[in-house]
C-alpha cells in the first residue's frame, strides 16, 4: 500500500483543541460507563439503553444537532444523528456503535463495574473495551466537527460542515450483545435511511498488537458466520436401577465427545493475507511458523498451531482457521431414578467464509457417525460470514491514518471469530470495518478484557486514537 507523505488534517488542529477533545472523550466514556445499559435487560434496571441513548442525544443536541431516539421495545433505545457535507463526495460515512454491555460477572472487581473510575492511567468499567470506548470516540469526533461548523458561523443541524463533502451518520443502537434484533436489525428493516452509507466504521479492529517486536494494527474486514443448532438425542426411558446403553444422556455424552473434536484448519483469503503480512515483518523463525499457518496443507497448519505456546493467541488463531463447534447447553433427565429417553444439546458453530449452513450440518452429522440415527438436528439461528473489501477507498484511508500516527505501526486486514452488527449492515450492502484505534503497550492483555473482570482502557490509548479517527473521517469525507 502506498503511504504518501503525511498531510495530517489533525496536525492542522490546534494542539489545545485536540487536548480538550481528548479530555472530553475521557469524561464521555466515564459518563457512559456509569449508565448500566445491560443486556440481557435486568428487572431492576429495565431502561439502561434508553437512558444511554438520551444522554448521547443530549450531547448531540448541545453540539447543535437534531438527534433522534427510537425504541422498538420500551427502554431499549437507539440514537441517531447526522452531520451534513456539501453532497459532492458521495454517499455518507456511518459511525456505528452499540449502547449495550454484557452483565458484570460476580467476581470482585478492583473498581466498580459501573463507577467509571479513572485510576492508574485507565478508565475502568463494563463497556470500557466493548464498546463504549469507540462509541465515545465517535461521539467526540462528531462534536468536534459540529464545533468547527459553529465556529464558522454555520448551523450544524442544517448547514454543511466546513470541508465535508459527504454526510456523516452517527448511530448507536441497542441489543448488539443479543444479536441486534431490537436495535440495528430493526432499524435496517424499518428506517434504513438512518444507516444507509457508502461504508461504516464499527467495533473490533485497529487495536495495537505487538508480535515479534513489531506493532500490528489488525483492521476488521471480515467476521465469521454462525449457526446455532439444537440436537435432540433420543434413547429409551427406563428404571434407574437397571442400567441401559440406550440411555439418552449416555448417548448425549458420547455425542458431545465426538462433536468437540475440531476439524482441520482452512486458511481463508483474509487470514492468509494477515498471516503472510505479519510474517513479512518478523524474524525468520516466527515467520516460518506464520507461513505454515497460512499454508494450504492442513498438516503443516496443524503442526504450526501446536507450536504456538501462548494460550490466548493460539485460541484466537485456531478459531480463525477452521469452522468451530462449541457445545454450550445440555439438558437431560427428569428424576434420579428414571433413565431419560431424551436429552438436548445446543451447539454454537462458527463458520468461515465458504462454509454454508448446509455444510456445517453435514459436518455435525459426520462427527456424530452412528449416533446420528438417534439425533434430530434443528437449526435455531444462522447468519452467514461477512466481508468488506480491502481494496476500497475507506480501507486505504484507515491504514494510512494509522501509519501517520504510528509510523512504526503495520496495519493489516483481519477477520474476527465473533459476530457484530456488521451482519445487519451487510443486508443493506454497507461494507463495515472494525476500527477502534488504540495504541497499547506490548504486554496489554486486551483480548481478555472483552466481557471480563476489570475491563478497562488506557487514557493514553484513547488520546492516541481520537486524532486517528478524526483524520479518517476528515479524509474519507473531505
Ligand atoms: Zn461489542
Amino acid at each position: 500500500m502506498g503511504i504518501g507523505p503525511s498531510d495530517l488534517p489533525s496536525a492542522g488542529l490546534d494542539r489545545g483543541v485536540l487536548e480538550r477533545a481528548g479530555d472530553e472523550l475521557v469524561e464521555t466514556l466515564r459518563a457512559l460507563i456509569r449508565i448500566p445499559s445491560i443486556n440481557p435487560v435486568p428487572a431492576d434496571a429495565p431502561d439502561g439503553e434508553t437512558i444511554a441513548a438520551r444522554w448521547i442525544a443530549g450531547a448531540l443536541a448541545e453540539a447543535g444537532l437534531e438527534p433522534e431516539v427510537l425504541e422498538l421495545v420500551p427502554g431499549r433505545g437507539s440514537v441517531f444523528g447526522r452531520l451534513r457535507g456539501d453532497g459532492t463526495g458521495g454517499d455518507p460515512l456511518l459511525l456505528l456503535s452499540h449502547l449495550d454491555v454484557v452483565p458484570a460477572p460476580a467476581e470482585p472487581w478492583s473498581h466498580g463495574p459501573f463507577d467509571g473510575d479513572l485510576d492508574d492511567g485507565y478508565i475502568w468499567g463494563r463497556g470500557a473495551v466493548d464498546m463504549k470506548n469507540l462509541l465515545a470516540m465517535e461521539l467526540t469526533v462528531v462534536r468536534m466537527l459540529a464545533a468547527e461548523a459553529r465556529a464558522a458561523g454555520r448551523d450544524p443541524a442544517s448547514d454543511p460542515i466546513p470541508g465535508l463533502t459527504r454526510d456523516i451518520l452517527f448511530a448507536s443502537t441497542a441489543d448488539e450483545e443479543a444479536g441486534g434484533l431490537n436495535g440495528i436489525g430493526w432499524i435496517v428493516d424499518e428506517r434504513p435511511e438512518l444507516v444507509r452509507a457508502a461504508a461504516a466504521i464499527n467495533e473490533s479492529g485497529a487495536v495495537a498488537t505487538t508480535f515479534g517486536g513489531r506493532r500490528f494494527y489488525p483492521i476488521g474486514v471480515a467476521e465469521k458466520g454462525y449457526a446455532v443448532y439444537r440436537l435432540t438425542v433420543h434413547g429409551v426411558w427406563g428404571h434407574g436401577s437397571m442400567p441401559r446403553d440406550d440411555n439418552a444422556v449416555i448417548r448425549a455424552a458420547a455425542a458431545i465427545g465426538r462433536l468437540a473434536v475440531q476439524g482441520g484448519p482452512r486458511p481463508t483469503g483474509v487470514m492468509r493475507a494477515f498471516l503472510d503480512g505479519v510474517a513479512d515483518h518478523v524474524e525468520e523463525a516466527p515467520a516460518r511458523l506464520l507461513r505454515a499457518l497460512a499454508s494450504e496443507d492442513p498438516r503443516l497448519g496443524e503442526a504450526a498451531l501446536d507450536a504456538i505456546c501462548e494460550p490466548v493467541p493460539a485460541r484466537v488463531i485456531r478459531a480463525l482457521l477452521r469452522d468451530t463447534v462449541s457445545p454450550t447447553i445440555v439438558h437431560g433427565g427428569v428424576k434420579y431414578n428414571v433413565i431419560p429417553g431424551e436429552a438436548t444439546i445446543e451447539l454454537d458453530c462458527r463458520v468461515l467464509p465458504g462454509t454454508s449452513e448446509a455444510d456445517m450440518r453435514e459436518t455435525i452429522v459426520g462427527r456424530l457417525g452412528d449416533l446420528a440415527a438417534h439425533v434430530d438436528i434443528d437449526l435455531v439461528i444462522h447468519a452467514p460470514p461477512v466481508a468488506a473489501p480491502v481494496d476500497s477507498e475507506l480501507y486505504a484511508v484507515l491504514a494510512r491514518s494509522v501509519v501517520d500516527h504510528d509510523p512504526a505501526g503495520i496495519p493489516l486486514p483481519f477477520m474476527v471469530p465473533f459476530a457484530t452488527d456488521a451482519k445487519h449492515m451487510a443486508v443493506l450492502g454497507v461494507p463495515t470495518y472494525g476500527f477502534s484505534p488504540l495504541q497499547l503497550a506490548p504486554d496489554e492483555p486486551f483480548m481478555e478484557r472483552f466481557h471480563g473482570v476489570d475491563e478497562r482502557v488506557g487514557v493514553d490509548a484513547l488520546h492516541w486514537g481520537l486524532p486517528v479517527l478524526y483524520d479518517v473521517v476528515r479524509r474519507f469525507c473531505g
